[in-house]
């Protein structure tokens, strides 16, 4: 079944409310690996899911790092059928012999994948690798089905816990649940209710400067200083990985913005002590307030984005979201779309995702910025669209352009 723009826009949907790339390894995904690893006698399993311009692996062993291009990543064309793909001899498949991570490193030479299917379309695969050509048996087969199943099951548990164990902040779902609850209550007895959402500042740079467990003590330290200046009845969900919303009952707007400033200036003047010594940090913030009748999702979308014009203005600093603002583009709209660069007179191609979108501008991430020059064309297949583009700032892997 080949990948039409349909079914990546539907993949990458399931992706995103996986809510998982980019998130740091857990056990019950290494275990899946490291069983794989030891019940086939391979050198290299990995847990793989396929981002619009990259494979991602959530769990691995053996492998040099956690992503690669997507587009010879054998796992990619592993995606693009139904049946598990099963390769003994890689030099002896003309789809694979010339591929570079045959030829080249990891020096692939058999690949077994089981494809990861949830709600109709495959995100990833659980597969083993070896650098030694090796028959796979139908009885080992079905041993990598059933593991699949059970990383299949885990992807769908994560996503039910009801708290976030390294912040206290409440899951993604029970924070809508409260949410919920909490905005009909205040539009049934016209009581103000203020959202905010607050994301990190050049959080991957915490990460790849100091490690995973220096980022997440510092998502531990932010919201416990986000708890020690809020409310006792003010509720703090995870939304995204580095991402959280607040809720502030009875608080109207402008109560909400002399709040969240002191939340940002506390936490821009304390160094997070972690194991790498203090890392310092700021946090960008939106904030929205209901508007009579208005549902919750809505109020939370604008206050996303005034976090992005917040983000836009500089950082570190909290925009409030009042209807019809100049400096809040309404367009601007969080998506997650594949999307391919282009430029050299259509000679060079990149593949990117599209992360966010408006008539104007865009931000698209790639596997790496280096090569990539102040002008180029932007296409998305799954919109029929196709712009030109201007850089107006990079990081490693992120590009925000306006179209020209
Ligand atoms: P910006 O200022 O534009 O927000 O830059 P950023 O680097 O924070 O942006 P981005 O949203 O692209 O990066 C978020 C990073 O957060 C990517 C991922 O490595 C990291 N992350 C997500 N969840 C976790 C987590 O639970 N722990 C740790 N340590 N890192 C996480
Ligand atoms: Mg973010
Ligand atoms: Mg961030």
């Amino acid at each position: 079944m080949p990948i039409t723009p349909t079914i990546e826009a539907r993949r990458l949907d399931t992706l995103a409310s996986l809510d998982i790339l980019d998130t740091p390894k857990e056990p019950a995904f290494d275990r899946l690996t490291a069983l794989s690893k030891r019940i086939f006698g391979v050198s290299m399993s990995t847990l793989t899911l396929i981002d619009g311009h990259r494979q991602w692996f959530k769990a691995e062993v053996g492998m040099a790092d956690r992503e690669t291009d997507r587009r010879p990543a054998l796992c990619s064309l592993a995606i693009a059928q139904d049946t598990p793909l099963v390769i003994p001899d890689t030099y002896e498949d003309p789809r694979v012999t010339d591929n570079v991570f045959v030829r080249g490193h990891p020096f692939i030479r058999f690949y077994a994948g089981v494809q990861l299917k949830i709600s109709g379309v495959n995100i990833g695969t659980l597969c083993v690798m070896d650098t030694k050509p090796r028959e796979f048996e139908a009885g080992e087969l079905a041993v990598l089905v059933d593991l699949a199943a059970i990383a299949v099951d885990e992807l769908l548990l994560r996503n039910l816990s009801m708290q976030c164990n390294l912040t206290g902040a409440l899951s993604r779902r029970a924070f809508r649940a409260e949410a919920q609850r909490l905005s009909s209550l205040a539009n049934r007895h016209h009581h103000k209710l203020t959202l905010a959402v607050l994301d990190v500042d050049h959080f991957k740079q915490v990460n790849d400067r100091h490690g995973h467990a220096a980022g997440d003590a510092v998502l531990a330290s932010i919201i416990a200083t986000c708890r020690n200046n809020l409310r006792g009845s003010d509720i703090i969900g995870r939304i995204g990985g580095e991402e959280f919303a607040v809720l502030l009952p009875h608080t109207d707007l402008a109560g909400a913005m002399t709040t969240l400033e002191k939340v940002r200036l506390a936490i821009a003047a304390e160094s997070v002590d972690t194991p790498c010594g203090p890392v310092p940090v700021t946090c960008s913030f939106g904030a929205a307030s209901l508007l009579p009748g208005q549902h919750f999702d809505d109020a939370l979308h604008n206050a996303d984005l005034a976090m992005y014009s917040a983000k836009s203005a500089g950082r570190n600093r909290v925009i409030a979201w009042v209807d019809a603002a100049p400096s809040i583009s309404p367009a601007r709209r969080r998506v997650f779309k594949a999307g391919q660069i282009t430029f050299n007179a259509g000679r060079s191609t990149f593949d990117c995702t599209v992360r966010t979108l408006a008539d104007d501008e865009a931000t698209i991430e790639v596997i790496s910025t280096a090569d990539i020059p102040e002008q180029f064309k932007l296409a998305i297949a799954s919109d029929g669209l196709s712009r030109a583009c201007r850089m107006l700032s990079k990081s490693d892997n992120k590009i925000d352009v306006a179209f020209v």
